[in-house]
């Protein structure tokens, strides 16, 4: 199965075609650096990206969190129902863990601060 892929790692963008026969990855063509070759392997494999939202806290406000880690595309929907069900009480510090491996062992974490 032949994949047209648009690389995300950075600004560039190339245009990436990739081949993927069974569970392996065959060929890949178009990525200007090694960077690219990498996702898109992953991005037909099994794509991963990393997740941003935001969660309430008991004063009201909202709190940036996202993943440290990508985690499965597949899991995203799954992970977004964990992510409304948090709350949060502030002070909160950036970094701190808001929900320990909300998916495949990534956490959520804080993206932003309330003080
Ligand atoms: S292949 Fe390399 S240069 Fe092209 S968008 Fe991806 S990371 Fe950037």
């Amino acid at each position: 199965m032949k994949y047209r892929l648009i690389c995300i790692e950075c600004p560039m963008g190339c245009a990436i075609e990739a081949e993927k026969e069974g569970d392996t990855v065959v060929s890949v063509a178009g990525n200007s650096c090694p960077r690219g070759k990498l996702y898109a392997e992953n991005e037909v494999i099994c794509p991963m990206r990393v997740v941003t939202s935001t969660v309430r806290a008991t004063d009201g406000r909202m709190l940036p969190v996202k993943t440290n880690k990508p985690v499965k595309k597949s899991e995203i929907f799954s992970v977004m129902k964990k992510i409304n069900a948090q709350k949060v009480t502030p002070p909160v510090r950036i970094g701190e863990v808001i929900c320990r491996d909300i998916s495949d062992g990534a956490d959520l974490v804080a993206a932003g601060e309330l003080l």
